[in-house]
């Protein structure tokens, strides 16, 4: 089989670790612009994008060579089969999306189509906390691909993990990447943890300016994670070999009741290695600790 991955493991550069999905005071989240990139930077994040509701929050000038801003926006048009809207993040968007936010007549795929001419990518946010289903998103082109994992609707109302969405849609055929994000909003409630700086993704990049980190992020080449880190992905014939740091769980996920998961009882799993059956359109990998915090690999997308 062919396999097409682009291995962030074997590309040159380093490594830059961001969030993609914030929001500050300028829409509906509770910290200013200053305070998100004090507290990323702080906490050992290269790079975020502020992606206010509906408007562009101007970051350029907060961008410096250990630390980028990349402009962003997120849009909420339409109506699912539920009735709900659906989420777009514009990520690396040269200007405002000229639609009008929470517009229910308005068409998701236009907002898709907007972000592209103004340089960006899109992503489909939080499939699951829109209550999204295959129908809702399948007949949507262009977008890079949707949120596997979302802080705040995790610990808001535990609906954050889209993997099965990503899934049915990489089974539909469409080859499109995974995304963990925050989406913060540091709302206060009892019993709702800070949701900033939990979940990233890890992008290998020539350098820490906005056209390398865009580049990379359009090829595939990073992972996700709210916690293990993936260490090394190595293909090579019919097999894919993953090493990570200690973990309970390593899952090849894949269609058609292929894949394999590879569960440690009582001590920690650091490797786990796959061998294709020969009729898996993709296979990607999920690994997972005694908390429960789990990577994301990019999809290795199969053709016969
Ligand atoms: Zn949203
Ligand atoms: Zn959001």
């Amino acid at each position: 089989m062919r396999m097409i991955f682009n291995n962030p493991f074997r590309a040159e550069g380093k490594w830059f670790k961001g969030n993609l999905h914030t929001h500050s005071l300028n829409s509906d989240g509770h910290r200013s612009v200053e305070q998100l990139v004090t507290r990323y930077k702080d906490t050992g994040y290269d790079f975020l994008s502020i992606t206010d509701h509906g408007k562009l929050t101007d970051t350029r000038k907060l961008s410096t060579p250990s630390f980028l801003l990349l402009p962003g926006e997120e849009i909420c048009v339409g109506s699912s089969e539920g009735g709900r809207l659906i989420h777009i993040v514009g990520i690396n968007i040269q200007g405002q999306i000229p639609v009008n936010d929470l517009d229910k007549e308005g068409d998701p795929q236009i907002v898709i189509d907007l972000i592209r001419e103004l340089g960006g990518v899109a992503v489909v946010a939080h499939p699951y906390w829109s209550g999204l289903n295959l129908n809702d998103v399948k007949g949507l082109k262009g977008y890079l691909g949707v949120e596997v994992y979302n802080s705040t609707c995790d610990f808001a109302i535990n609906r954050g993990l889209s993997n099965v969405h990503w899934d049915n849609l990489l089974v539909s055929g469409k080859r499109i990447y995974g995304f963990a994000v925050d989406d913060a909003h540091n709302m206060k409630r009892k019993y709702l943890p800070d949701d900033s700086c939990c979940a990233w993704i890890n992008v290998k990049a020539e350098s820490l300016t906005g056209d390398d980190i865009m580049n990379s992020i359009q090829k595939g080449l990073y992972y996700s994670s709210n916690g293990p880190e993936i260490k090394d992905i190595e293909i090579k014939q019919d097999q894919i070999k993953v090493s990570t740091s200690p973990v309970r769980t390593i899952s090849f996920v894949s269609n058609g009741g292929l894949g394999q998961k590879n569960t440690s009882e009582t001590g920690y799993l650091d490797e786990a290695v796959y061998s294709l059956k020969g009729r898996e359109i993709y296979v990607r990998i999920e690994a997972s600790d005694q908390k429960g915090l789990t990577a994301w690999s990019n999809p290795v997308f199969l053709e016969p």
